[in-house]
């Protein structure tokens, strides 16, 4: 497993699911996260979990649409950890609407979280992180910028965005000897809050009839979608910089 000793990293959305096993593969390689989420309860005790089981992680309230709370962020890791060197922009929202039926507010509302989000973590982690000597940053797009439906009018929209905007930054961060590498993780279906939200859903047909879909046939655990996390943030992904990886049991075609 990659070694990530030292190294303190800022996490967005990640109270639960893919964000909190992210936290979870980056402090078992030996790193410190700061976990940042609307979600404050939640947050705290995903924190606490980690502090429970030998870790060193804390709790900061984040709204990734609001640029004083990332710079606050920021502040709050390095305080707590001496540097930032690892940023995961993994919060975001889904949502299922067809073109004809999605509206303008709604669309400016998952823009704001998915896209900008990411964009505004990336403006206030970097001084901090070169400040810190280098490190990596990581931006959770989905494998919707490859499979597209009918549904996916603003979700594809602003994961292909992210994607874009990840390589952009790779590039001049990399040109610029800024010592950041930046990548995207593109996820198929895991089984989280966002996509299943209850046990229940697990046994609709639509949801069988993707698992089927998936040539490995079945969904990922987040802890799947975290390793990947951790290793791209490690220097065993040294060359890798504005690359796309998929971790989807090989379901985008
Ligand atoms: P989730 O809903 O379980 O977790 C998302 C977290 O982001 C939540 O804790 C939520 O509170 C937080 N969040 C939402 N809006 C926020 C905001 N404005 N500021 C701060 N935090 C905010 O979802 P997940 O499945 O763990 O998804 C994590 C990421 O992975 C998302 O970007 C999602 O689009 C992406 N993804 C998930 C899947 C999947 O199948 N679960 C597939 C592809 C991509």
């Amino acid at each position: 497993s990659p070694s990530l000793t030292g190294k303190a990293a800022l996490i967005s959305g990640a109270a639960r699911g893919l964000g909190a096993a992210s936290a979870w593969a980056i402090c078992e390689a030996g790193g410190q996260v700061m976990i940042g989420d609307l979600l404050v309860d939640r947050g705290e005790e995903t924190a606490a979990e980690l502090r429970a089981a030998g870790h060193a992680a804390q709790f900061v309230r984040l709204d990734v649409r609001d640029e004083a709370a990332w710079a606050a962020a920021v502040d709050a890791t390095v305080q707590a950890f001496g540097g930032l060197h690892i940023l995961v922009n993994n919060a975001g929202i889904a949502t299922a609407v067809t073109v004809e039926d999605l509206t303008v507010a709604d669309f400016q509302t998952i823009l704001d979280i998915n896209l900008l989000g990411a964009f505004r973590g990336m403006q206030a982690a970097i001084p901090a992180i070169k400040a810190s000597g280098g490190g990596a940053i990581v931006n959770i797009s989905s494998n919707s910028t490859r499979r597209v439906s009918a549904i996916t009018t603003s979700y594809a929209a602003t994961k292909a965005a992210v994607a874009n905007m990840t390589k952009s930054a790779a590039i001049h961060l990399a040109q610029s000897g800024a010592n950041i590498r930046v990548n995207s993780v593109h996820p198929g279906p895991h089984a989280t809050d966002m996509l299943l939200g209850s046990d229940a859903k697990a046994d609709l047909p639509e949801v069988q009839a993707l698992r089927a879909a998936i040539p490995m046939g079945r969904m990922g655990e987040a802890r799947e979608v975290g390793a990947v996390v951790a290793f791209l943030a490690s220097d065993a992904a040294s060359y890798v910089t504005g690359a796309e990886l998929f971790v989807d049991g090989g379901l985008t075609p």
